[in-house]
């Protein structure tokens, strides 16, 4: 195969926070105003290399909209070697739930591991802005996990976001930490 591993990827946050522009952005390079929550695929695939020689294919699913409703089915977490935790930067009540989210991800997956990573997204709304970047660097680091602003408008760390990921979710099989935990 042209891939050593598969991780499978999910997007969790509020609704309208960007998780599927932020997968468009990084699949398809494109960003679409007032995108319509009901169009476009919810399953994409990508390639990335975690370390020299090293190909990943990771698998991304995005919810259809049923985040609006925290009816997020258990199919959708299954099997997920990483999570996205999105809120924007611009709204407060996306930030104050992302530990919800990331309660959510770990009751569905249990006993298995998930590598997470925090995403402040729409970091091009400098003047909207309602949550600075400690504040997001906080919460990631009380969740264990990384922290990085993103925007798919901008075009800012979007495949940084997932490149750091995916090489987290690396270190961690190598480690050998990913079976189901005690
Ligand atoms: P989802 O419900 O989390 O999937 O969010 P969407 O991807 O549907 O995006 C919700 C709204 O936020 C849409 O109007 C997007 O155009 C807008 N949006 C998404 N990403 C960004 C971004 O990086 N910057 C800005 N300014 N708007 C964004
Ligand atoms: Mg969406």
């Amino acid at each position: 195969a042209l891939w050593q591993y598969q991780f499978r990827l999910i997007l969790l946050g509020d609704s309208t926070v960007g998780k599927s522009s932020l997968l468009r952005r990084y699949t398809e390079g494109v960003f679409v105003d007032c995108m319509d929550q009901t169009v476009g695929v919810d399953f994409y695939i990508h390639f990335v290399e975690v370390e020299p020689g090293v190909q990943v294919k990771l698998q991304f699913w995005d919810t259809a909209g049923q985040e609006r409703f925290r009816s997020v089915t258990r199919s959708y977490y299954r099997n997920s070697a990483g999570g996205l935790l999105l809120f924007d930067v611009a709204n407060r009540a996306s930030f104050e739930n992302v530990p919800k989210w990331h309660r959510e991800v770990l009751d569905k997956v249990k006993p298995f591991e998930v590598i997470f990573l925090v995403v402040g997204h729409k970091s091009d709304l400098a003047a909207e802005r309602r949550v600075s970047p400690e504040e997001g660097e906080r919460l990631a680091a009380s969740l264990g996990a990384r922290y990085v602003e993103t925007s798919a408008k901008s075009d800012s760390n979007v495949a940084l976001a997932v490149q750091l990921l995916a090489q987290d979710i690396y270190a961690a099989v190598k480690k050998g930490t990913m079976g189901p935990s005690s």
